[in-house]
């Protein structure tokens, strides 16, 4: 293949939203020319998974290399223009009551100070310390509860970060195509098969270029078959909307992460309140044959919100969000939800990130298996994609990214328990009568 140079093309497929945009940003800052991204929709994508209010910004260790993502990431935040506006500086609780979860605080807490990261939090031993440092929450609802308190996490203005970088990106010459024309279909592959030559998308262009990139998130593994390495995911959250007077109680409260209940944020400048629950996500598996696949097979395929807005969560996300509100927000347990939703991730078995060249397709690129975990590397994560494409990624994030299928069950991958399916889940689907989206595919 020819080597990469600052004339070089390159194409990002899935540019409009997390890992895209980042790669796309680094690639312009180091002085890339020749850069286009590829999406269905404009940036921030409207499907993208960082198309949300909020995220939560924290320090977390489950694989090797992620010590360095997070501190890399947390600087840039802190520090760089183009995302430093984005970054609520609330602090941060996880919180547990149940045996098993307080031990899995305490195994985070050794976790970080054999790091060398343990000045950056506190054990919290009992309820009151809990409350000292969040006083929005009650006491009765979490008794027994400990707590791991983090000073320096909080929250990250995911859209409008992403937002952030995209006008970066215009000012820096990255070229956009977004619609029909941005949307992947296949890969154009040379005569041999073995060559990656660009991308064909749905309305027929042909968009030649020396290196293409997939960073397609929970589509990816729809438009490519990456052998059952990544099982995309649904999770759900919802909204709620406090007075101005209730708002002004709840500014500036810390993210409190249950890993047993879920999670809420400060309200934002509308006064709205996004509460999630935890869970192991849902599949939506479907006869499909992605690019590369010798024949359909059962694929877990995204339903995209953005093309389907009256889709909402299935019934027993009601139950366990409206528990997660009376635990965390006992006195709002009596409001409306509204703009109830799933958004789609990638997991995959080893919750580690799969960002390699393809092993039959030479210049072909991934980008993903975001695990669900991966908004707050917006800042950083392109740079290793970048170093990916110029042959200097270090050997243990090869390592950790590698292609790997057969390794183990995406479809559980770290989680309590492997993913319960929306076929057998009521309630999300509120198709008009008369509009038949199920065959659509890809968005
Ligand atoms: P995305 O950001 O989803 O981007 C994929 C892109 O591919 C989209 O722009 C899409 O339009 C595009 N695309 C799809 N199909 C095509 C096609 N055919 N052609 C061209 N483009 C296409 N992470 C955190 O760090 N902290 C959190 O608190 C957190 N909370 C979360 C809460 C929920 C409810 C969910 C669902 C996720 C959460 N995450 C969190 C995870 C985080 O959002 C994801 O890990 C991250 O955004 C994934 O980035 P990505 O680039 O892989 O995918």
């Amino acid at each position: 293949s020819s080597s990469l140079t600052l004339d070089s093309s390159i194409l990002i497929v899935g540019g409009g939203g997390t890992i895209g945009s980042s790669t796309a940003l680094h690639l312009a800052r180091k002085g890339y020319r020749n850069v286009r991204i590829l999406d269905v929709y404009p940036i921030p994508s409207a499907q993208s998974a960082g198309n949300d209010i909020n995220k939560i910004m924290g320090t977390s260790l489950r694989n090797p290399v992620d010590k360095r993502l997070s501190v890399g990431a947390e600087e840039m935040w802190s520090t760089d223009e183009t995302f430093r506006p984005y970054y609520h500086r609330t602090g941060r609780l996880d919180c547990a009551g149940k045996p098993e979860s307080i031990a899995n605080l305490r195994d985070d807490l050794e976790k970080l100070q054999a790091a060398g990261l343990g000045h950056t939090v506190k054990w919290l031993d009992n309820e009151a310390s809990i409350i000292e440092h969040v006083p929005q929450l009650e006491m009765s609802p979490i008794q027994g509860w400990k707590g791991l308190y983090f000073k320096d996490g909080g929250w990250l203005a995911a859209a409008k970060a992403i937002d952030s970088v995209g006008h970066e990106l215009q000012r820096r010459g990255v070229q956009f195509t977004f619609g029909a024309s941005g949307t992947f279909k296949s890969l154009i592959l040379a005569e041999d098969g073995k060559v990656c030559l660009g991308v064909c998308t749905e309305d027929g262009t042909k968009w030649y270029a020396d290196r293409v990139v997939l960073a397609a998130g929970a589509w990816s593994p729809a438009l490519v078959d990456l052998k059952e390495q990544c099982v995309s995911k649904a999770w759900g959250y919802a909204h709620m909307q406090l007075t101005p007077e209730e708002a002004s109680q709840y500014a500036g409260c810390p993210v409190v992460y249950n890993e047993d209940l879920g999670f809420f944020f400060e309200p934002n400048e509308h006064g709205v309140v996004k509460v999630c629950d935890e869970f192991p996500g849902f599949t939506r598996y479907k006869l499909h044959q992605p690019f590369g696949a010798p024949a359909p097979t059962m694929v877990s395929v995204p339903r995209s919100h953005a093309r389907h807005p009256t889709d909402t969560y299935p019934d027993v996300s009601e139950v366990t969000i409206s528990k997660a509100v009376s635990v965390f927000l006992p006195r709002f347990e009596d409001k409306d939800l509204f703009n109830r939703a799933l958004c789609w991730c990638t997991d995959t078995a080893d919750a580690n990130l799969l960002i390699t060249e393809h092993p039959e397709w030479q210049n072909f690129f991934l980008a993903t298996g975001d695990s669900g975990h991966s908004f707050k590397l917006l800042p950083i994560i392109g740079k290793y994609v970048v170093e990916l494409l110029e042959g200097t990624l270090k050997p243990d994030m090869r390592e950790a990214w590698r292609w790997r299928p057969g390794s183990g069950d995406a479809r559980k991958s770290r989680r309590a328990a492997r993913a319960k399916d929306l076929a057998d889940l009521p309630g999300w689907r509120h198709d008009p009568f008369n509009v038949q989206w199920e065959n659509e595919y890809p968005t």
